[in-house]
């Protein structure tokens, strides 16, 4: 790995209760960087007993830590956010290296991360009460805004700063404390900012970072009485799992699950605008997004054209090892990955796909596969209907507005959509049509700090970013004030 300005953010060890540990069982595991298949880092193989080690620290930080003020929490949020870009190159270095995605897009998530930060450094300040006008003229009614207590967070490897940040930051605002599970490919990311945090005087015990196997930490995580509330990012598989260990001491719960997001194209379209929407929406890291278009939904008038436009565009596309200058998508994560990429692709074309761009593993060899496209796609076909997780535009064709509705909507998730066309009347009709809880119309590109992330039926429930995700780590204490 590439020398770091400041070399002690490559940290190696647990971060529980303010102090660099290693795990109680000794053991660790190795970070890979999925480019190159070296071997960068060892960090602690973390289990049952340093997760309950990181909820003790949780629980004995709470209470000095919900006390201090909004503003001093704000402070200290702010110090964090101008630290995470003081060093945003040495941050995105280690996110390229564990995670493989292009170096400008790395910088551009610890931006993005940061932003949560800041975002929320200043919506703690605003975390407002009610009074509501009494029933009786002898008691007042009054609404308190409280934190939620000890939190959890378990986060995927595709943003490994953001999806930490945009659960972070709420939680801190709130003044609650917080533990997180990052994901073990990407365990680096979460422990630099850990380190920052630390820097920045958040307080022990107020943040932890516990690496290591999700079975034994999510376990306890789930199962503690004293974790009032759990935010996920990842799968709808592992999120029901979660959401039934949870169920035992009814925890709060925010799952951002998977998606399988429309990307329709209608006749009205403006062609060159949706190309480029296309691209940004399908092939940013790689298409391992969960707000990725996973299917493109075509009208008749424009099918060809766009086709054509978009095998061109995707044909363009530079891989290779994201460290490189210009390079526009690195690897897969992992071998799993790319089977399941490769799996989807066969079966499609089995059914009477055609690949009209890419289609096979990369000559680069490792987890790199060639950005694709699909035409002559149908709705049936798994690769339609299941979340790809890698650089593949499978192209449906419809002929009216009401069909590409109904198929945009068959679908058990509803994360992100987007649609392209001029018709205003058309816009309003079909953006509130759509089964989803994200849509971008006319653009590909809608993930922003300031707005409301999450989804409706199974892409899960809750919202991270905006004013509104802050109240995900706030109760609601009703006083009833008598005797005046
Ligand atoms: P992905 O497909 O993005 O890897 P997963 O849902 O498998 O999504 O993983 C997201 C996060 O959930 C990771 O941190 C992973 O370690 C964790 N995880 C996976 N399985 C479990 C489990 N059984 N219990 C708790 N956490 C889990």
């Amino acid at each position: 790995m590439p020398a770091l300005k400041d070399p002690t953010l490559l940290r190696q060890a647990l971060f529980i209760d303010g102090e660099w540990s290693q795990a109680v069982s000794g053991k660790k595991f190795a970070v890979r960087n999925p480019a190159t298949g070296e071997h960068i880092a060892d960090v602690p193989d973390g289990a049952a007993a340093d997760a309950e080690r990181a909820i003790d620290a949780a629980h004995r930080a709470f209470p000095a830590w919900r006390a201090t003020t909004a503003d001093h929490r704000a402070r200290v949020l702010r110090q964090w956010f101008d630290l995470m870009l003081q060093h945003q190159d040495d941050l995105a270095m280690l996110m390229t290296c564990e995670q493989g995605k292009p170096l400008a897009e790395a910088k551009g998530e610890i931006a993005y991360a940061a932003s949560f930060i800041e975002w929320f450094s200043e919506e703690a300040r605003r975390v407002y009460g009610d009074t509501i006008p009494s029933q009786w003229s002898d008691k007042a009614i009054l609404v308190k805004k409280e934190p939620v207590g000890v939190c959890a967070a378990i986060t995927p490897w595709n943003f490994p700063a953001a999806m930490i940040t945009r659960k972070v930051a709420p939680a801190l605002a709130a003044g609650c404390t917080i533990i997180v599970k990052p994901a073990s490919q990407t365990p680096l990311s979460a422990l630099a900012l850990a380190e920052l945090a630390q820097r920045a005087g958040v307080p022990r015990g107020v943040f932890s970072v516990v690496t290591g196997g999700a079975r034994a930490i999510g376990g306890v995580l789930t199962a503690s009485p004293l974790v009032r509330k759990l935010s996920f990012t990842g799968s709808t598989e592992v999120g029901r799992l979660l959401a039934a260990q949870c169920a035992p001491t009814l925890k709060r719960m925010s799952l951002e699950l998977g998606g399988n997001a429309p990307f329709i194209v209608f006749d009205d379209a403006d062609l060159d605008a949706a190309v480029e929407g296309a691209i940004a929406s399908k092939y940013r890291n790689s298409g391992q997004t969960c707000v990725c278009a996973n299917r493109f939904l075509v009208q008749s008038g424009v099918y060809d054209r766009f086709a054509a436009r978009l095998a061109t565009a995707v044909g363009a596309l530079r891989v290779g090892n994201g460290v490189v200058e210009g390079v526009q998508q690195g690897p897969l994560i992992d071998e799993p990955a790319l089977a399941k990429v490769e799996e989807l692709v066969a079966d499609a074309v089995a059914a009477g796909a055609r690949v009209a761009a890419g289609g096979k593993r990369h000559a680069l060899g490792g987890t790199f596969y060639e950005p694709t496209l699909l035409v002559g796609v149908g709705s049936a076909m798994r690769v339609a209907n299941e979340e790809i997780f890698g650089p593949v535009a499978p192209l449906i064709r419809f002929d009216d507005e009401a069909d590409a509705v109904r198929i945009a909507n068959s679908s058990e998730f509803g994360l992100a959509a987007y649609f392209y066309s001029r018709d205003l009347a058309r816009v309003w009709r079909v953006a509130g049509a759509i089964e989803a809880g994200m849509v971008g119309v006319n653009t590909g590109i809608i993930s922003t700090a300031v707005a409301p992330f999450g989804g409706v039926k199974q892409s899960g429930m809750g919202r991270e970013g905006s004013r509104y995700g802050i109240d995900e780590y706030i109760d609601t204490k009703y006083v009833c004030l008598g005797g005046i």
